[in-house]
């Protein structure tokens, strides 16, 4: 159960947690067109709070509403200012945070212009998405018999409600085979993503990953991965791999807000590497955590103070 706060904002007013309510027939409930982020916010070593990337998360979720030409009543500015606000008063230290912008109700009908387009941020303590201890022993992966949607079928590069519809279908199936979490392929049979976390291998000392432009939502945790391994002058690629690779690296791990920085130390029953934390997962989940909870201060750009 999500632990509740006391205040949720909703278009640019707090209202408490168990009155932030919607009509039944709000055009996203029934139609799956809602653009949102997942954001953690933490606390550092010197006892202050920031949000990661609060500014890139924000971003992505405006731009995602452009490409769906949902006007937002709200500039990105006012939406960041708004997060800080959020955790300020719900008097949280290290939470994450869920904005959401939604299609209200009015007109019912797929098209529905003219509704009104709302915008909620809600927070809550959330620890590790994976379970306790995946991030020290890993977590036992399943490729997914469902494909990862399609770009030319929607804009997988929007965090978009409806899209997760397929992550819903593979993480289910990857649970109920009793694994903790789903690697689905693209329509080619590629390793696209996780259902929501991005995917990275390491074979000889390499990293790679998928590229931007395949079927993965551009994830801002693997952004910072890919910078990490840039200034630790850890070789990183970018390519597509089918689930042989996989099956053969050294090391697989996932990155997310949720999951930060996750091994994977099985997959389809096949342990991979020597089965746990492989080497360079830890010293990049080690520098990642020194940034946003310790005392590293080589990325001040990615901490947003509340
Ligand atoms: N892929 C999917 C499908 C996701 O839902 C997420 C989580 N937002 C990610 C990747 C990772 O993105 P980020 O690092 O920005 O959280």
């Amino acid at each position: 159960m999500v632990k509740k706060a006391e205040k949720i904002w909703f278009d640019g007013e707090f209202v408490n947690w168990d009155e932030a309510n919607v009509h039944v027939l709000s055009h996203t409930l029934h139609y799956g067109l809602g653009i949102f982020e997942g954001i953690r916010a933490y606390e550092r070593a010197d006892g202050r709070t920031h949000i990661f990337r609060l500014e890139e998360h924000i971003h992505r979720m405006v731009s995602g509403a452009r490409m769906f030409n949902l006007k937002l009543q709200f500039t990105e500015e006012e939406i960041c200012k708004a997060c800080k606000e959020t955790l300020r008063i719900n008097n949280q230290k290290e939470s994450y945070l869920r904005p959401l912008v939604f299609i209200g109700s009015g007109v019912m009908g797929v098209a529905a212009k003219g509704n009104p387009i709302h915008t909620v941020i809600a927070t809550w303590p959330w620890g590790e998405y994976l379970g306790e201890g995946a991030l020290e022993n890993g977590i036992r992966g399943k490729i997914s018999s469902f494909a990862r949607n399609h770009p030319n079928s929607v804009l997988v590069k929007g965090k978009v409600t409806g899209h997760y519809v397929n992550s819903i279908l593979a993480k289910h199936e990857a649970l109920s085979g009793g694994y903790d979490e789903a690697i689905l392929l693209d329509h080619e049979g590629y390793i696209s993503e996780a259902s929501g976390e991005n995917i990275f291998i390491v074979r000889k000392g390499i990293v790679k990953t998928p590229p931007y432009s395949s079927s993965i939502l551009g994830g801002i945790t693997r952004d910072a991965v890919i910078t990490l391994c840039r200034e630790m002058d850890i070789p990183i690629e970018f390519g597509r791999f089918a689930r042989d690779e996989l099956y053969m690296a050294d090391e697989v791990f996932f990155s997310g807000t949720a999951v930060e920085i996750t091994p994977v130390r099985e997959i389809d029953d096949r342990q991979i590497g020597k089965g746990g934390r492989g080497e360079i997962t830890h010293r990049l989940q080690k520098r990642f955590f020194e940034i946003v909870r310790g005392t590293d201060n080589s990325h001040p750009e990615w901490l947003s103070f509340i």
